[in-house]
C-alpha cells in the first residue's frame, strides 16, 4: 500500500501555478475537462485510440493521451509523466473500473482528488453496508439463506457489472431453478436483497472539507434496459414477462418533492460524518446515494458511489439546484475544479488531494 506520505510528498514538489487536471476518457471525462477549463486549469485525458475521437471532436483538452491499455497508467514512465504535468487525477467510475481499487491504493502515486480509503469501502458489499446503517439510513432486507425468501428479491453478483446478470426470485424454489441454469464463475458469491418497490432516486452531492458544507448538485433516475423496456409493455407481457435485466442506458433528470428535501440533504450529511468515524478523514468531494423512495415517503438506499457518477453528464450546465447554489453553471466536473482552485489559494490542497 502506498504510503499517504509519499504522495504528500510529491504534491508539495507541485508546482501550484501549472497544475493540470488530468481523467481517463471515458464516463464523465467531458465535464471534468470541461469544468476544469471553465476554472481556469490545464487539463488532459488519457484514452484508448478509438474513443479519442470523442475528445478531438469536443475539443476540450489541452493534451490527449493515447494508450493502449489503461493499466500503462500505473507504468513509473507513465506516472512520472503525470508528476511532471503536476497533474491530479480525477477518479470516475471507468476509472477505478479500469485500474481496480487495489491496484490505485498499492501502486497509484499521482496524487488524486479525495481520499483513496473510501475505495475499500464502497467496492467491499459488507463495508458499506455498514457505514450506511451507521449513517443510520434505511437499507433493503437481506437474507443469508436462500429459503428464507418470503418476498420478491434481487440476487446480486459481485462480478456483475452494471446490474446485468441480477436476477429475481420470490420464493426458494424460483431462486433454485434460476441459480442452477445460471453461467457465472462467482454465482456462488451472491447477496439476496429485498427487492424495494418505489421511485428511484439517485442525488449527487458534493462534500467540501474546506467549508465542511454537504451540497445537493443535482439528482437524476437511471434508465435500465430491458426493465424499463418491460413497463411499457406489462400489460401485454403479462405471462410472458422475459428476465428483467437492469443494464444502465442512459440518465433522466429529476427534481424530488420539496418536502423530501431535508431528508435528502440529511441523509448525505450522515453519510459524510459516518466516513469520518469509520475512515479519517472520510469521504470528500462528489458522491451519489443510490435510493428508492417508498409510498411511505421513506427512502431505502441500496449503495453508495464514492465518486463522481455518470448521472451528473445531464448537468453540465447546472440543474435547478446547483442553480441556487452558485451563479455560474456548476456541473460536479467543474465543482471538482473550484474545490482544487479553493484549496490552491488556500494553501489546503492536501486537505482535498491525496
Ligand atoms: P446496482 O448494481 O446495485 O446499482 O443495481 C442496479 C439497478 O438495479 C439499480 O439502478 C436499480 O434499478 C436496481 N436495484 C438494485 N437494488 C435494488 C433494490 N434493492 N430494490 C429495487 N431495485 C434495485
Amino acid at each position: 500500500m502506498i504510503h499517504q506520505s509519499e504522495i504528500s510528498s510529491i504534491l508539495d514538489g507541485y508546482d501550484r501555478e501549472k497544475i493540470t487536471i488530468a481523467t481517463i476518457g471515458s464516463h464523465t471525462a467531458l465535464q471534468i475537462l470541461k469544468g476544469a477549463r471553465d476554472e481556469g486549469f490545464r487539463n488532459m485525458v488519457i484514452c484508448k485510440k478509438g474513443s479519442a475521437n470523442v475528445y478531438r471532436q469536443f475539443g476540450l483538452a489541452d493534451e490527449l493521451v493515447i494508450v493502449e491499455n489503461y493499466k500503462q497508467v500505473l507504468e513509473n514512465a507513465f506516472q512520472e509523466r503525470l508528476i511532471e504535468r503536476n497533474a491530479i487525477l480525477i477518479p470516475h467510475g471507468s476509472f477505478v473500473e479500469y485500474l481496480s481499487p487495489a491496484l490505485i491504493e498499492n501502486e497509484l502515486v499521482v496524487p488524486m482528488f479525495g481520499n483513496r480509503k473510501v475505495l475499500g469501502w464502497e467496492s467491499d458489499r459488507n463495508k458499506e453496508r455498514e457505514w450506511l446503517l451507521r449513517a443510520g439510513l434505511r437499507l433493503p432486507r437481506e437474507y443469508k439463506d436462500p429459503a428464507d425468501i418470503d418476498r420478491l428479491v434481487m440476487v446480486k453478483f459481485p462480478g456483475a457489472k452494471g446490474g446485468r446478470g441480477y436476477i429475481l426470485a420470490s420464493n426458494p424454489e424460483e431462486f433454485e431453478q434460476k441459480h442452477k441454469a445460471l453461467e457465472l464463475i462467482d454465482k456462488e458469491m451472491y447477496t439476496l436483497q429485498e427487492y424495494v418497490i418505489g421511485t428511484r432516486f439517485y442525488p449527487h452531492y458534493f462534500y467540501s472539507p474546506l467549508t465542511d458544507k454537504v451540497e445537493l448538485l443535482s439528482m437524476d433516475i437511471r434508465y435500465e434496459s430491458n426493465i424499463d423496456g418491460i413497463a411499457r409493455l406489462s400489460h401485454i407481457l403479462q405471462d410472458s414477462l422475459p428476465e428483467p435485466s437492469f443494464v444502465v442506458t442512459g440518465n433522466l433528470p429529476v427534481v424530488i418533492r420539496e418536502s423530501l428535501l431535508p431528508r435528502v440533504l440529511e441523509m448525505g450529511q450522515n453519510v459524510i460524518e459516518t466516513s469520518r468515524e469509520l475512515f479519517s478523514p472520510g469521504l470528500t468531494g462528489p458522491f451519489c446515494i443510490e435510493t428508492v423512495c417508498t409510498e411511505d415517503l421513506e427512502f431505502i438506499a441500496f449503495e453508495i458511489s464514492a465518486r463522481i457518477v455518470a448521472g451528473t453528464n445531464l448537468f453540465i450546465n447546472g440543474s435547478p439546484y446547483s442553480q441556487l447554489l452558485y451563479d455560474v453553471p456548476m456541473s460536479t466536473g467543474r465543482r471538482i475544479a473550484r474545490e482544487v482552485k479553493e484549496a490552491i489559494k488556500g494553501d489546503l490542497l492536501d486537505e482535498v488531494v491525496y
